[in-house]
């Protein structure tokens, strides 16, 4: 007997506000029994919406009792008696919604489609749908002697329900070449594909056995087929978890850290990366698979990130781990900065795959603020960099960097440099506050690019500029949210 019990409460509640029809509400608690399933979803949604008062004033367990047989079955019967192939539908639900209720009724009692289904637990799933698709079947006019029922669900139905899926996967070696025949009669059907082990795949068959004549296929397969000798061997049970989102913000402390593995023709050119240094720790915890990793933007290698550092995410392929508390991901943020002084994660948190998308939307037009070391080849005094404080809006065009060439295509880009403020050092040297465009590259704004990024800060500054170092300051996306600490 199925039984919704206290705990179930919440839950029930949470569903059923958010549109969840009864039976999606059923499978999220766990009922096994078929029985309720069976109910009139209507009567279902009575008996939640019951469930739910009742619970309120009784203390203990609240059962949601399915009606003891004779159950409410619905069946599909070949009903030999009346010696055509008609089906008969035994034991319908009784009380049937009147007739003439199309596709336009598909709604819950509660007026809603379910979010979760789609609906296709609700109308989809009562006895008036299945009548109708008894008719089809009956108004088609076919003889035969056993069906297979089958339904295709919109694969959205995925994208859903986050699915833990368990496969099994059947082979039976001793039969395997009684497929071969059909390669001969049908060689179409059966073309080598470089990631298919046997060209003798499961679509691949259904299609010859489509193709081949009557009397081709009864000459090479006895019928009945032979008792084989040996059972089916369970070749494989494999587990499958849908992927989880981690987000976060990192700061790079280092000049020396590349964002992500720098490897050459297979050589390793530094020893570790932003994402190998975070994502080694979500790996073990989330025991996942392997992982992918997206960032608002990228740093050179010898650029610092500071400030709030930039917003990354991480999807975590077939993790064997999927609930963290607030505090489990807290403890889990500190262990990735106790390993490193080269990187800090901060406001580490799980997020869904679409949040992931306001991270890269409008990635053009933020803006991002720097700080530049340059280096000047003739001497400057104070009153020799003051101007550029003035400077607002400055239009830049930029030629795609030498140094990116070879693998951004030659284009020229107009990019904006909101304000800069200037921050003198000594007679080579002063430091340059940057608020830009995203997407500036800011190198090539301080030393031209020999003229392919116009002006830059030599040319208005009528001298042999260099940067040497450079470091972001903040990058404004306001995603992931910001966590308390
Ligand atoms: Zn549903």
């Amino acid at each position: 007997m199925s039984s919704l019990t206290e705990k179930d409460r919440p839950i029930v509640q949470l569903l059923l506000s958010t549109g969840t029809c009864p039976r999606c509400v059923l499978r999220f608690c766990c009922v096994g029994s078929q029985l309720l399933y069976r109910h009139p979803h209507q009567d279902l949604m009575k008996d939640l919406q019951e469930f739910l008062k009742n619970s309120q004033e009784k203390e203990d367990t609240v059962c949601l009792d399915a009606a003891d047989p004779p159950c409410k079955r619905i069946r599909l019967e070949h009903s030999r008696e009346e010696g055509a192939d008609d089906l008969n539908l035994n034991g319908a639900v009784p009380q049937l919604p009147s007739a003439g209720r199309g596709n336009t009724a598909m709604e819950s009692s509660a007026g809603k489609v379910c979010n979760v289904c789609l609906g296709i637990l609700q109308e989809f799933c009562e006895a008036d749908f299945v009548k109708k698709v008894c008719q089809k079947v009956n108004s088609a006019d076919y003889q035969f002697t056993s069906f297979v029922f089958s339904v295709s669900l919109p694969p959205q139905l995925s994208v859903r329900e986050s699915l833990f899926e368990v496969s099994v996967v059947f082979a039976h070696p001793e039969t395997d070449e009684e497929c071969h025949f059909l390669a001969t009669a049908c060689p179409d059907c059966f073309k080598p594909a470089k990631n298919k082990q046997s060209v003798f795949t499961r679509m691949a068959v259904i299609k010859a056995l489509e193709r081949i004549k009557e009397e081709d296929f009864l000459k090479h397969f006895p019928c009945p087929p032979s008792s084989p000798k040996n059972l089916c061997d369970a070749l494989e049970i494999q587990c499958n978890n849908g992927a989880v989102f981690v987000a976060g913000r990192y700061n790079k402390y280092s000049r020396n850290l590349p964002q992500t593995p720098w490897i050459i023709d297979g050589e390793r050119k530094l020893e570790s990366s932003v994402e190998e240094l975070i994502s080694e720790h979500l790996m073990a915890e989330f025991k996942a698979d392997s992982f992918n990793f997206s960032s608002s933007g990228r740093e050179d290698v010898d650029v610092r990130t500071l400030g709030n550092g930039r917003p990354f995410a991480m999807e975590l392929v077939n993790p064997h781990r999927i609930h963290f508390t607030a505090e489990e991901m807290k403890r889990l943020q500190q262990a990735i900065n106790d390993s490193s002084d080269k990187i800090q994660v901060r406001d580490l948190q799980l997020v869904t795959r679409e949040a992931i998308g306001r991270m890269k939307e409008g990635e053009e037009e933020k803006t991002k603020t720097y700080s530049a070391l340059i280096w000047t080849d003739k001497e400057i005094q104070r009153e020799d960099i003051a101007f550029l404080d003035d400077i607002k809006e400055l239009k830049l065009d930029q030629k795609t960097p030498l140094r990116v060439l070879h693998r951004r295509p030659l284009a020229v880009r107009c990019r904006l440099i909101h304000t800069m403020k200037s921050e003198y050092i000594d007679e080579h040297h002063f430091r340059l506050h940057l608020k830009t465009q995203a997407g500036t590259y800011i190198k090539e704004f301080v030393h031209g690019d020999f003229g392919r990024t116009k002006p830059n800060i030599g040319s208005l500054l009528n001298r042999t500029a260099d940067i040497l170092e450079l470091d972001v300051e903040s990058v404004d996306v306001d995603w992931p949210p910001t966590l308390a600490d």
